[in-house]
């Protein structure tokens, strides 16, 4: 009658099969294993064969739960489950349960596998008859002693008290094996531990008091349960990094004994008796749960340093044994392998000396130990003696960081040069010659001779080649030279710049002369570029360096604000994977299980809402985020657009001001200054190269060509003057270079 007035669930309703069908082994992931897991029912004269039905290979439990009318609800909820078993041990004996559960573990626990036994179930169904057994009855002795005494056969020294635990409480035994090798001189050995876990009731509150509910999510009584169940799910995850093993005393002492490198068995005891169904079904969902858990058993080998180091000693003597036989058998005596003492080591030294002064032709080798020692000794001595080359130049030379540009500066500005005039330096193909500038370039002392750049090119020039001692003027003709390789021309540029950000903070702006008016009289032989391009920057430039600056430091701060926010959106990205397979993995339980559903209409759990909630929310975020984001991208391309051509503008006027500045004949300089004739910018490099020794009669020239038509003309001019300046500029230095091989 009951069942006619409850409709089959089975017609629209699924089956619900846990998991996979694989049992052994799982080979998803190389050695991976799978937790077996097993089920033991009480034997009982009141065995529920209505409701509970075993697979024909004794690997699968199916419940069939009867609609109970009487409580005059209408529920829908499900009524048939199927779970998948590695075993059901249904009136299985002690010796049965032991073959079947433990004694593989046990056995591998003595080739070095950690393993761990559990048993789960509510109070009474059997987990400590079937951990320890009775102690009365040899037969029903647990798995507790029988793993003990096959441990003992393999010559474990143990011993066990039986104990009763309460129903409340956890019971852990932890064996712990080392097994060493016959064999003394094998250092190797092995230790494992098995722990046999009886768990404290799984019975859960929220039974009484369920009328009208046949099934009602309740909570554990013993709250380590609960945890120990947290640990699994998320062991059971694998996408999942952080398993809460810390939560309670439980996980915490079997943190190395769970999921992990062992061996692992779970033992459900359950009753089956139809009073006891809602338990025993949920005993097994936690069984079902375990199944998803993999393990990657692996072997602790040990080493025992001890034995390691005797055996090490004992080779060694041997091998020194041996190596005497070896000598006398070839006629050298007296060789000695001891480590050396300082004696010799002061006597290899000295004959190293010897070998690189020539003196000593060669050195013999006695062994190779004193090769290694002969070896260690040349580098002493390179290493003294670059040291003494080191200090010999400095005790001769000031040498400068030649990527100190701050240095150079303040050198270059006190107007510090060596005592005896020397000047150190050398070209670089990549970055900025070094040069300082020599005592006749100073500024504020304008030098006596009068000779034009020119002049100082080709009498330098002369002195080429010729074996004088370095002089400023050489060095600074390099430097120029190198500075003036077209190629070399863009690394400058930019290393200037990068330079500039690092200096310009600590160095302070020259108080005298940051006006053109009062521009100190330019050295006849112009400063290297660095030097120069700081000056620039105080003069000429520092508008257009101001401004530089500000959209450099406008564009580093929404850079910095770019990066924190793509961090912020990687990191809620990455909250959102996590809190999406949370979500998978409560939905496939509720499938796995079947939860309940209404009238077409999914009722979900508390957390599952939860977890739904909170990643609208950080799609939300994401959104959010990402929308600024691009935001600043876009501010980003504009400043950096900004950024550009101020930089380009920085240059090319520098290089402007450089050329007018340093090669244009003093006297037409006069011409340049404000209310001169001309302006800055004026005048195109080409003009000014092609001044010819007599500088003034070129000028005039040079002035007619220029200013032929009044005020008018010149804005034409310096249009003209800018997009040639470019071209001719490389032009001219190339020429200039050749001029100066000649
Ligand atoms: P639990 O530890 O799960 O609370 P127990 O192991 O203490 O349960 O079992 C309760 C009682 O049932 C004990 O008296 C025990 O001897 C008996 N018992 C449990 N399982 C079996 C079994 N498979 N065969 C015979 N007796 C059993
Ligand atoms: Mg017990």
């Amino acid at each position: 009658m009951d069942e006619e007035a409850a409709p089959k669930r089975d017609k629209n309703g699924p089956k619900f099969h846990c998991l996979p069908h694989s049992t052994q082994g799982s080979a998803r992931m190389g050695t991976r294993k799978k937790v077996h897991t097993f089920v033991r029912v009480k034997p009982t004269d009141d065995f529920a064969h209505e409701m509970i039905k075993y697979g024909d290979d004794n690997k699968s439990i199916d419940i069939h739960l009867k609609k109970d009318t009487r409580r005059g609800v209408v529920n829908n909820q499900q009524t048939d489950w199927s779970f998948k078993l590695d075993g059901v041990l249904h009136n299985a004996s002690q010796d049965l349960v032991y073959e079947t559960v433990a004694k593989d573990v046990v056995a591998q626990a003595l080739d070095g596998y950690n393993g761990t036994i559990m048993c789960y179930g509510q109070t009474g169904a059997g987990k400590t008859y079937t951990m320890t057994g009775t102690t009365e009855n040899y037969k029903h002795r647990g798995i507790l002693p029988r793993a003990l005494q096959q441990g003992e056969t393999n010559r474990i020294i143990a011993s066990h008290t039986m104990n009763k635990n309460s129903s409340r409480s956890h019971c852990i035994f932890t064996i712990y094996v080392e097994v060493h090798s016959r064999t003394l001189s094998d250092e190797k050995y092995i230790t494992s531990k098995i722990n046999l876990v009886d768990l404290a009731g799984s019975e859960r509150l929220g039974k009484s008091g369920s009328e009208g509910r046949v099934l009602k999510e309740a909570t554990y009584i013993n709250k380590s349960l609960s945890f120990l169940e947290q640990a699994i799910i998320a062991l059971g995850d694998q996408k999942r990094e952080h398993v809460p093993f810390r939560q309670c005393k439980l996980t915490h002492t079997l943190k190395d004994s769970l999921g992990g490198n062992c061996n692992m068995v779970l033992l459900t005891n359950i009753y089956g008796e139809a009073a006891q169904l809602e338990e025993t079904l949920s005993s097994l969902r936690f069984a079902s749960r375990m199944k998803l858990v993999t393990t990657e058993p692996a072997i602790n080998e040990k080493y025992d340093a001890e034995r390691m180091v005797k055996n090490l000693e004992k080779e060694l003597a041997l091998l020194k044994q041996e190596l005497a036989i070896h000598d006398s058998l070839a006629n050298r005596t007296l060789v000695n392998y001891d480590p050396m003492d300082e004696i010799q080591i002061a006597e290899i030294n000295s004959q190293v000396r010897r070998y690189l002064e020539g003196t000593l032709d060669e050195i013999d080798i006695i062994n190779l130990r004193q090769i290694q020692e002969v070896f260690n000794q040349f580098r002493v001595v390179l290493s003294q003696q670059e040291q003494e080359v080191e200090s010999a130049l400095r005790r001769k030379y000031t040498l400068i960081d030649k990527n100190d540009f701050a240095a150079i500066s303040a050198v270059q500005k006190a107007g510090l040069v060596d005592v005896d005039g020397h000047l150190v330096g050398e070209p670089d193909g990549q970055g900025f010659g070094l040069g300082v500038t020599p005592f006749s370039a100073k500024p504020g002392k304008k030098s006596k001779s009068k000779k034009t750049f020119k002049e100082q090119l080709s009498s330098s020039a002369r002195k080429e080649g010729a074996s004088s001692p370095v002089s400023g003027k050489e060095l600074d003709v390099s430097t120029s030279k190198t500075q003036l390789t077209p190629s070399s021309k863009e690394g400058d540029v930019k290393d200037m710049t990068i330079r500039e950000r690092e200096t310009s903070s600590t160095e302070p702006l020259p108080s005298d002369s940051p006006k053109e008016e009062l521009r100190p009289p330019r050295p006849s032989t112009p400063p290297p570029k660095p030097v120069a391009f700081e000056d620039f920057k105080n003069e000429r430039g520092s508008e257009i360096n101001r401004i530089f600056k500000e959209n450099k430091s406008i564009l580093n701060e929404r850079r910095k604000r770019a990066s924190e926010t793509t961090q912020r959106i990687n990191a809620i990205k990455r909250e959102m994977d996590v809190t999406k397979e949370a979500l998978n993995f409560q939905k496939s339980l509720r499938e796995k299980q079947g939860e309940y559903e209404n009238k077409g209409l999914m009722i979900i759990d508390e957390e599952e809402f939860l977890l739904i909630l909170k990643l609208k929310d950080l799609k939300k975020q994401y959104r959010t985020e990402y929308q600024d984001l691009r935001d600043l991208r876009a501010e980003i391309q504009y400043c950096q657009h900004l950024v550009d051509q101020c930089r380009h503008r920085l240059l090319t006027e520098f290089d402007i001001w450089y050329n007018e500045s340093f090669f244009i004949p003093e006297d037409l300089q006069v011409a340049l200054k404000p209310g001169g004739s001309i302006r800055p910018g004026m005048v195109p490099v080409s003009r000014i190269m092609s001044l010819g020794e007599d500088a003034q009669d070129k000028f005039s020239q040079l002035q007619q060509v220029l200013l032929p038509e009044g005020p008018d003309s010149v804005a034409f001019y310096n249009a003209k003057v800018k997009t040639e300046q470019k071209h001719n500029y490389l032009k001219t230095m190339m020429g200039l270079q050749q001029a100066h091989r000649k």
